[in-house]
């Protein structure tokens, strides 16, 4: 246990940070400016717990969004890990680990035949995206509202919880042309994704979705969303490309192409392939992946790429998941914790509705159906966040933000379970009568 931070230490932490780091943070999902309250720093993470430097205590349902399936420290990770660090970190030169790597991915992942390990989900889309474009000669790409592709200029259109304006890109620093062939559509909507294409389809280099959507809460894809999309795509000569970087190991082993029986030509892949260091893929069919320097022309490169750390935690964490297949205890775990969160506040009338993927799940603060982002966006903000800070003063650590999925390990068990939903009683009791 860790010495508690007295009120004043803490106090000066999180200026200390303000002062160096913009908003105190590397990564603006991890402020907790959209759901208001006290921030914390982690002195460590146990299992399907974290605790902050004050002492406090936390179910963990964020796992570093999404990489740590094993949960914080896990042995199987850190052995490997240390076995690799008294080898060396980094050699710029191949090793068999990068091999054994790719090897399992395309074993168990569907669509990919061949496979570039890069250091983030960002460089996995970015290059999968030039991939496209190399291998059909063509510019244009479809994408959907409030899928969040990593940070590259093309797909900051509408992504994730981004104000979602039709071709204008979400932040400064993006000049127009970056997102000019940049297509956007609302998810679930094969409709107008056939009228575009039936206009415009041979400008078209790929559709580019998350199978699953992660990164505005949970939706799942309506049945023939996907096989719809698959299909338009081969008549107009484009590329399917799925971003699995959340629900690749997440959603099942082999994503959400497993899950749901469509085979993209493209996947990239990040978070859970690492174990909890920096990796990302992305890889596909054969013919397309030797578009790649050095075999092809379309050049992709890294200093650090298939990092030996890495690739350790990555190559231990996929075979512990490929041995001992979590993944349908993990799903009946995140079903009671949906349907036992929903009939709390059903019971202090707050209107909600959720769903699960595999050990991924979501709850919006909105009566439902939720089958796109233009739907997550009528979600009661207000009332998610004043819930969001009851949760965490009882101890459960949910991704501070509306537009979330949530994420568990194999660690979370009933002790988690029974803990949340005790938290909860008194947290949507809390969001009720503040009300009142
Ligand atoms: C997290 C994420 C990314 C970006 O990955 P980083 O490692 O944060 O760069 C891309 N696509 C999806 C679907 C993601 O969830």
């Amino acid at each position: 246990m860790t010495e508690a931070q007295s009120p004043e230490a803490f106090a000066r932490l999180w200026s200390r940070a303000q002062a160096v780091l913009p908003g105190g943070v590397n990564s603006p999902v991890r402020s907790f400016r959209s759901v208001g309250g006290d921030p914390f720093f982690v002195a460590r993470g146990e299992g399907a717990w974290l605790e902050d430097t004050r002492g406090r205590r936390y179910v963990d349902y964020i796992m570093s969004w999404g990489p740590l399936i094993l949960g914080h420290a896990s042995e199987v990770i850190n052995e490997a890990v240390r076995a690799q660090l008294s080898r060396g970190t980094s050699y710029g030169a191949p090793t068999e680990a990068e091999v054994e790597l790719a090897e399992r991915l395309v074993r168990l992942v569907p669509g990919i035949e061949m496979v570039r390990l890069v250091n983030s989900g960002t460089e996995a889309t970015m290059s999968a995206l030039r991939v496209a474009r190399g291998y059909t000669g063509r510019n244009r790409f479809l994408k959907f509202t409030g899928c969040y592709h990593g940070h590259a200029d093309p797909f900051l259109v509408a992504a994730g919880s981004g104000v979602a304006t039709l071709g204008l890109p979400n932040s400064p620093g993006v000049p127009d042309a970056a997102v000019r062939d940049t297509a956007l559509l609302p998810f679930n909507d094969l409709d107008a994704v056939r009228d575009l294409f039936q206009r415009e389809g041979d400008q078209f280099a790929a559709i580019f979705l998350e199978p699953v959507m992660g990164n505005a809460g949970l939706i799942s894809p309506q049945p023939g969303f996907l096989e719809g999309l698959q299909e338009i795509a081969r008549d107009h000569g484009a590329l399917l490309v799925f971003d699995e970087v959340m629900t690749g190991f997440r959603v099942g082993r082999g994503g959400a192409q497993e899950r749901f029986g469509i085979v993209p030509d493209l996947t990239t892949l990040g978070k859970v392939i690492g174990g909890g260091l920096p990796v990302g893929a992305f890889g596909g069919r054969r013919d397309i992946m030797e578009q790649v320097a050095p075999v092809g022309p379309v050049y992709q490169a890294g200093t650090l790429s298939g990092n030996p750390l890495a690739t350790a935690a990555g190559n231990a964490q996929l075979a512990w998941l490929e041995a001992h297949d979590p993944y349908p205890a993990l799903e009946t775990y995140a079903r009671r914790l949906v349907d036992g969160l929903l009939g709390i506040l059903d019971g202090a009338g707050i209107p909600a509705s959720g769903g699960v993927e595999g050990s991924m799940f979501g709850v919006f603060f909105h009566p439902g159906p939720v089958h796109s982002y233009e739907d997550a966006a009528a979600a009661d903000l207000a009332r998610f966040n004043r819930f969001h800070r009851e949760m965490l003063e009882r101890g459960v650590f949910l991704a501070p933000s509306a537009f979330e999925a949530g994420f568990l390990s194999v660690r979370h068990g009933e002790e988690e379970l029974a803990h949340t939903l005790e938290a909860a009683q008194g947290a949507a009791e809390a969001v009720a009568n503040g009300e009142a």
